[in-house]
């Protein structure tokens, strides 16, 4: 025998609208015909809304990473799903997993090789802190080798707190000064790490 076929009888309308969000203006003055805003706001939110990152997995927290990417959580709603394997082509490093010390020389590497203006995001206890891994053989934290903007608790974080701490990447992102980066308090920072 054969099953029923069901049709929904109550079919939902969904206009495209509602499921896309606005990017919110930058301050500025509006008036008929013209907006008048900062340059700085401007670049700002274009660079918040275009992040490409470059994923640094080691083990576990990779995988949380990968369902952040799957269609469930959808990194690309923020404009970040372009994800660059080279680090020229990245604004923002995030480091998901344990960092061996043996290993620590070439996250520094991948570092230096983005350009600048870049960030950085620590994924989960072991690129914290290291984690469970209170050995001689992890790095206790990947901010003993290169500076990090936002850190991400759990082991692992769900993808809920991936998706928040890419937010807050992206507040940084928007709100950051164009001079920032030739500050004497920034090149104080990277001088501490050793980075020219
Ligand atoms: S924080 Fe936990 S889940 Fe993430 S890499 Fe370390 S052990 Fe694995």
């Amino acid at each position: 025998m054969s099953r029923p076929v069901k049709y929904n009888i109550n079919p939902q309308v969904t206009k495209i609208s509602d499921s896309i969000s606005y990017a919110d203006l930058p301050e500025g003055m509006e008036g008929e015909g013209f907006y008048a805003t900062k340059f700085e706001k401007i670049v700002g939110l274009a660079r918040k809304n275009s992040i490409w990152p470059l994923p640094f997995a080691t083990s576990c927290c990779g995988i949380e990473f990968m369902a952040t990417m799957g269609s469930h959580y959808d990194l690309a709603r923020f404009g970040s799903e372009r994800l660059g394997f080279t680090p020229r082509q990245c604004d923002l490093l995030m480091v998901m997993g344990t960092i061996a010390k043996k290993m620590a020389p070439i996250v520094k590497q991948v570092y230096l090789q983005m350009a600048e203006p870049r960030w950085v995001l620590a994924m989960g206890a072991c690129a914290s802190s290291g984690g469970i891994f209170d050995s001689y053989s992890v790095l206790q934290g990947i901010d003993q080798i290169i500076p990090v903007d936002v850190y991400i608790p759990g082991c692992p974080p769900r993808p809920e707190a991936v998706l928040d701490g890419v937010l807050r990447i992206q507040d940084l992102v928007h709100n950051e000064s164009l001079r920032r980066r030739n500050s004497s308090h920034y090149k104080a920072l990277l001088n501490s790490y050793d980075i020219q």
